[in-house]
């Protein structure tokens, strides 16, 4: 243990570097580009500190460019499922007992090297492998997740500090313990922060974890993987494993040890595991914790006093940057009568300005959906909005997959509020817009709140604070990060912890001491100075 109380460097936000022409980052970053186009990878599994190559080859392609092949990974088997987790059990007793300022070390150093000589690396992997610009992979995979090293390492030693009152006689402590078994952490496409993070948070806290990540973001969860090893993360404390979902999930929850599910992804994989561990509640040795951050159908509502250009912004910037395929990227507007012609004159004129194609050609804002299932599934429901006499498409409509999965931003004008892609997440650049009588305004927000079953971002915009503090009250429920005057998406480590409820999922906002307290089971330790050696009360006495 240590022979000090140390103190962590207080946590900053990571710089955004912006790859204006000329600059050093954006000249790195092209190299490294070129670099990782020029060469194949072999993606191992990690299990136990062991690259393992076993199982059918995978090659993995860029959205954006789908003839050429960046690499390979291994699908793996039960037996590497089994493997990973025997790999975790062994490991666990030597790292919940590591002192907490050495865990606290590791995800410092993997800040550093994540932003320092691993930021060219990772966000390069994260444009090719998951076709994000370069502005948008600097804010994920760079910065978000420095941010979330080095919160969660603030907030695990303000947990830690955080001890109960004692009395006389007696002194009260509370150790948070790690919890008894392995952790499986399941990660989505989307954000390359959210795939390191998930796995990271937990074993930060003591617990060591079977981390599967989405078979479209491999090509960027190796490179996480390598700079974990570096910052010095033990073997088998992170086993990374490529199997099939249901194949990981009939090993995994079915498992004695099983104590832990960190998630995100979509709604109903989540209902559908949380399904699959309580059939197996009378397995485990401990009530598992299940944590998962799904899906969303954010909005936008604009109020009659809202300024036009600015709803217009916060729709272009809020519902198509990364292709729509934030979990946080609005896909529903409320926009008040009088306000729809000027707000549909300056959106419409932003996105005609904008320019789609590869991410490596950096004039490119607008880039591939991440695989074929989604493109399919996008192009259904553009050509049905076609096809509707309650819908009509007024920009973009068009896609082609020849070259990679390129889907135009996509603006739905819907007469009924109702429509299908007013309620479900098509989780693609596909916007759409109801436009309401101005003086309906508290009819639309009952509308508002009754339209779908998630919960995750909503944006309000006026200039009157009645309105706005109306609208934040009556709408309490229909988001977990609410914005007054801003897009929807964009949230920092630090500063808006995120999370939604209702079908969005458990609202543990990652990033957060609320999330990093389900990873443990705090012990609560009484030490009394002075033991009774009578076992009489006074009261029984009666002079
Ligand atoms: P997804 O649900 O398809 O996949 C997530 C993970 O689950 C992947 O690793 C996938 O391989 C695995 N999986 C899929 N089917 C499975 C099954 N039957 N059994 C076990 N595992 C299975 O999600 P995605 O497409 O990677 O990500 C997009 C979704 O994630 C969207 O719904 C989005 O809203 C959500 N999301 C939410 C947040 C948030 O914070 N709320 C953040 C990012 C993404």
């Amino acid at each position: 243990m240590a022979k000090g109380f140390y103190e962590i460097p207080l946590a900053e936000n990571e710089p955004i570097l912006d790859y204006a022409p000329g600059s050093p980052e954006k000249k790195e970053l092209k190299a490294m580009l070129k670099k990782l186009r020029s060469e194949v990878r072999d993606i191992p599994m990690y299990i136990g500190g062991k690259e393992v190559r076993n199982g059918k080859k995978v090659s993995i392609h860029p959205p954006h460019d789908i003839k050429h092949t960046l690499g390979y990974y291994y699908t793996s088997g039960e037996e590497e499922v089994k493997q990973a987790i025997d790999a975790a059990l062994e490991a666990k007793p030597a790292w919940e007992n590591l002192s907490w300022e050495h865990r606290a070390s590791i995800f410092l150093k993997a800040a550093d090297l994540l932003a320092g000589p691993y930021r060219a690396e990772i966000n390069a992997a994260t444009m090719l492998g998951q076709s994000k610009n370069a502005y948008q992979a600097e804010i994920d995979a760079a910065c978000e997740l420095a941010d979330f090293f080095r919160f969660n390492v603030q907030y695990m030693a303000e947990i830690y500090s955080e001890q109960p009152e004692s009395a006389p006689l007696i002194w009260n402590r509370v150790e948070q313990r790690a919890l008894e078994g392995f952790v499986f952490a399941l990660t989505p496409f989307n954000f390359t922060s959210i795939a390191g993070n998930l796995p990271t948070a937990p074993a930060l806290m003591g617990n060591v974890i079977v981390w599967k990540p989405s078979k479209t973001a491999v090509y960027s969860a190796h490179v996480l993987m390598k700079i974990f090893k570096k910052a010095g993360v033990p073997d088998g404390v992170i086993n990374l494993i490529y199997p099939s979902g249901p194949l990981a999930a009939k090993v995994i929850f079915s498992h004695p040890d099983f104590t832990g599910f960190h998630f995100t992804g979509s709604t109903e994989v989540f209902q559908n595991i949380w399904k699959n561990i309580g059939d197996n509640i009378h397995k485990y040795k401990t009530y598992p914790r299940i944590i998962g951050e799904t899906g969303g159908k954010d909005y936008i509502l604009a109020h009659k006093s809202a300024d036009p250009k600015e709803v217009a912004t916060a729709m272009t910037r809020g519902a198509f940057e990364y292709q729509g395929q934030k979990c946080s990227a609005a896909s529903r507007v409320y926009i008040p009568s009088n306000l729809w012609d000027a707000v549909k004159e300056h959106h419409l004129a932003e996105l005609s300005d904008m320019k789609m194609g590869p991410p490596e050609d950096f004039t490119n804002f607008f880039n591939a959906v991440i695989d074929e299932p989604s493109f399919d599934k996008l192009a259904s429901f553009i050509d049905r909005a076609k096809a509707d006499d309650n819908a009509e498409i007024i920009a973009g409509g068009n896609y082609d997959k020849s070259v990679g999965y390129f889907i135009e931003p996509t603006v739905i004008l819907t007469t009924d509020p109702h429509y299908i892609t007013m309620e479900e997440e098509l989780f693609g650049p596909v916007l759409t817009v109801y436009v309401y009588d101005e003086n309906k305004f508290d009819e639309i927000m009952d509308t508002l709140d009754k339209t779908s079953i998630y919960a995750l971002t909503g944006a309000i915009f006026s200039s009157d604070r009645y309105i706005i503090e109306k609208a934040t009250k009556r709408l309490r429920h229909t988001a977990g990060n609410f914005y007054i005057n801003d897009k929807p998406t964009g949230a920092v480590v630090g500063q808006q912890p995120f999370g939604g409820a209702r079908g969005s999922g458990t609202d543990d906002k990652a990033g957060s001491k609320i999330n990093l307290m389900r990873w443990v089971a705090p012990r609560t330790i009484k030490e009394n100075f002075v033991p009774a050696t009578d076992y009489r009360y006074s009261f029984l006495d009666e002079e």
